[in-house]
């Protein structure tokens, strides 16, 4: 589609270079080394950006059950939308981790700021780092008692639950550039709402397992054959739990524009929000998926996308990026061998995923043009090789 810069409020500084044509077509992602897949991290600002990678199962020892390499490929977009300031952020690490095994682990997140873009900021430029410790405290836990049932999923959710409350526990020292501590970066000098917070959902891909932690009202859905999947569940303070929860702790949910922890919050978790705890928690809900051949892509999202636009439609606007999308630049390499010449954090930066992109840029202005008050951020992963 066209390009996406000529709106203002676009935050899409890759914009204009993510088409088809952008791609460098001698570009191969090749098998990677996991000593360089260890130390490859790649971020995005929250402007439009595309890349793909992919990991030939082959170089992962002990893995069972991944016979098949599990590709990612994933392009995104955020809009400020109809409002004056983005609190959206959006957060893209491939390879950021290495599991157990050595199997590498992907890390794709949305965060929705509120009140202030403080813990939003510090969720993009904090939370992949935590959980990168944590999993490495939980894979020693694992491999230890790796023969209890689910012992890895246990230490998955352990490694979760525990970054979000170390994320949490930082937020109020936050600057507005996601920094901790004392900053003398220009926005330091903004005055800080006492309510402020964010949502976050944070999806993590090893082998054929989908990890998605979530907190707040973004959400992970995932288009699966001819259906559409939820795979997190909004916190709204009216969900019959949340609000047996609210009240179990002698909160209340008042309606004043619709349900709100105590008439204020529209959302029963968050990161931050100290003033408005014990009620307001920000214990993540954890669902892992087995990915399945059906599966087509992930979509991450704030809720500036799903007020706006149903599941099934978003998922369906996802597959009609992939009938009639340009070519992706994505091939797979398969020589077995790893090119040690290669610089992969490079070209990581370099590969491109027009028809995640072309989708995500397209799910944003159709919640655009269905009248979205909010900001809108879009994660599209692509959970098929496309040749
Ligand atoms: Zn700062």
């Amino acid at each position: 589609m066209a390009s996406a810069g000529t709106n203002n409020n676009l935050h899409a500084g890759h914009a204009a270079g993510t088409g088809a044509e952008g791609a460098d077509p001698a570009a191969e992602f090749r098998l990677v080394p996991l000593h360089r897949l260890a130390g490859t991290s790649v971020g995005f600002e929250q402007s439009g950006a595309a890349v793909s990678i992919n990991v030939e199962a082959s170089m992962l020892p002990n893995q069972p059950g991944a016979a098949a390499a599990w590709p990612v490929a994933f392009g995104t977009m955020a809009l400020a939308g109809r409002l004056s300031v983005m609190e959206d952020t959006v957060s893209l690490h491939p390879s950021f981790c290495v599991w157990a095994h050595g199997e590498p682990m992907h890390f794709l997140a949305v965060f929705d700021g509120h009140g202030g873009p403080n813990v939003a900021a510090l969720c993009r430029e904090q939370m992949h780092a935590i959980l990168a410790e944590e999993l490495a405290i939980a894979a020693e836990q694992y491999l230890a008692h790796r023969d209890e049932d689910g012992a890895e999923e246990r230490a998955w959710r352990a490694a979760l639950s525990r970054s979000f409350a170390r994320v949490d526990a930082l937020a109020p020292a936050a600057c507005a550039c996601g920094r901790v501590g004392w900053c003398a970066c220009p926005l330091s000098s903004r005055p800080r709402s006492p309510i402020v917070g964010s949502t976050a959902v944070v999806a993590l891909l090893v082998r054929d397992r989908v990890i998605v932690a979530n907190c707040g009202d973004s959400r992970a859905v995932l288009c699966r054959g001819a259906r559409a999947v939820p795979l997190s569940m909004d916190h709204k303070p009216d969900r019959p739990d949340e609000r047996a929860r609210i009240e179990a702790v002698g909160g209340q949910v008042v309606f004043l524009d619709g349900p709100r922890v105590g008439g204020i919050l529209a959302m029963s978790r968050a990161i931050g929000h100290e003033i408005l705890k014990p009620e307001v928690i920000c214990e993540p809900e954890i669902m892992i998926t087995i990915r399945s051949d059906d599966d087509d892509f992930l979509i991450l999202a704030s809720d500036g996308l799903w007020d706006v636009i149903l599941n099934k439609m978003a998922c369906d606007v996802a597959m009609e990026c992939k009938k009639y999308g340009s070519p992706t630049s994505f091939r797979v390499v398969g020589s077995g061998q790893a090119d040690h010449n290669i610089d992969y954090g490079t070209l990581v930066r370099q590969q491109l995923e027009p028809r995640c992109y072309e989708a995500a840029t397209l799910l944003g202005r159709l919640a655009l043009n269905r009248q979205s008050s909010d900001n809108i951020s879009v994660v599209v992963i692509d959970l098929k090789v496309r040749v």
